[in-house]
């Protein structure tokens, strides 16, 4: 089953509606981090936290009741849900006075969150899914070859193709120049194959949008098969794994993800070494909270580098969509700023809101020697 996916996240953010508000929540469910019962207080404290900030929200009565009723539905669904909820995460989005009420299963933990707002909050969701890349995994045999999709821990086969490539010359059954010749006309079949692959791989990716290509199949076949790929594919093909054709589909699905895996830790390893060489060069990068977040400010990130999860409060200018550690007054218009629950998730927003790409990296890095966050900057200032 698919959990989410770009179109989902589309369809959310385009839902109307006004003039009512949507509760949005997310949930962690991964019992491989707390037990049950921590789940289930967690989220009852979720519930409870929300319940108090909706009775301090300057809304009219109609919006206050639609969200009361969110809170209500959402408590319902999930206290049935928890029991059997064998996903690590959950997200909800509610708006009762519309009928509206979506649940996704997450691959992946969220932070604990309740949100009230006018639009769905979907941040967590685009976060989740730039986590994971979209794999087409291509095995490959002298006459045959199959093709799976993996995406977010999921896999399926898109398709199988076999060609019709007549065996190997016995040994012994022929000699010379005839044996030479069968062989010459068995490689002609092998190669028509390869052909056929690369070509229907090509199309699939086409159709697919994949980023990544896989491959499984002995060194000697790669050796032909590979000139024959088209360079957009050669730029994607990112590793090989160890499968035969007639390997089970949770074989193939353990292969990729286990190469994933170690394919996203080297990426990361390789951002924040990047960063650090920068950092001691004296070069275009900034390090700690403060730091980035006035250079978010300033419009001034490049790229962004933030631990996964790391969370901390902070404040912030609504007029001016400034971020702040401790300013009680907006330096730039001088009204009184916000707390904010969550100024790294605020940052997060901004760096979205502006198209300013972002690593989130695994915990333990070296990133977090540098207070967890940083980012490469347009200009030195
Ligand atoms: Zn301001």
């Amino acid at each position: 089953m698919a959990y989410f996916d770009r179109e989902d996240i589309e369809k959310l953010s385009l839902l109307k509606t006004e003039p009512y508000w949507v509760t949005s929540v997310f949930l962690s469910t991964d019992k491989s981090l707390q037990s049950k019962k921590e789940i289930a207080l967690n989220f009852k404290n979720l519930i409870a936290e929300g319940r108090n900030r909706l009775s301090s929200l300057e809304i009219n009565k109609e919006i206050f009741s639609s969200l009361e009723s969110d809170l209500e539905n959402i408590s319902q669904h999930v206290s049935l849900q928890l029991n059997s909820q064998h996903h690590p995460g959950l997200a909800l989005f509610s708006c009762s006075a519309k009928g509206i009420f979506t649940t996704y299963n997450l691959p992946h933990p969220p932070r604990n969150r309740l949100v009230f707002d006018p639009n769905p909050y979907v941040r967590p969701l685009i976060a989740i899914l730039e986590r994971y890349h979209r794999i087409l995994t291509l095995v490959l045999s002298r006459r045959e070859a199959k093709w799976y999709k993996v995406f977010m821990g999921e896999a399926s086969v898109v398709e199988s193709l076999s060609s019709d490539v007549p065996g190997k010359v016995r040994e012994g059954g022929w000699e010379g120049y005839e044996s030479k010749r069968i062989e010459r006309h068995i490689e002609a079949h092998v190669h028509d194959h390869l052909k056929k692959v690369s070509q229907r791989t090509f199309e699939l990716f086409k159709k697919n949008k994949f980023d990544w290509l896989f491959l499984a199949c002995e060194d000697k076949l790669l050796t032909d098969f590979e000139p024959l790929l088209h360079t957009y594919l050669k730029e994607r093909l990112k590793g090989r794994i160890k499968a035969k054709i007639a390997d089970t589909i949770e074989k193939i699905k353990k292969e990729t993800i286990d190469l994933e895996i170690k394919l996203k830790k080297e990426e990361e390893d390789q951002t924040v070494q990047r960063f650090i060489a920068e950092l001691e060069a004296g070069g275009n990068v900034v390090a700690g909270l403060k730091e980035t977040l006035r250079q978010l400010n300033n419009n001034n990130v490049q790229l962004l580098l933030v631990t996964h999860n790391f969370s901390r409060n902070g404040r912030f200018c609504p007029a001016c969509q400034l971020l702040f550690l401790e300013e009680k007054e907006c330096p730039s218009c001088q009204k009184p700023t916000k707390e904010a629950s969550d100024i790294v998730d605020e940052a997060l927003g901004l760096a979205m809101l502006r198209n300013c790409p972002v690593r989130q990296i695994t915990p333990p890095s070296k990133l977090d020697r540098y207070g967890k966050i940083g980012a490469f900057l347009h200009y030195k200032s």
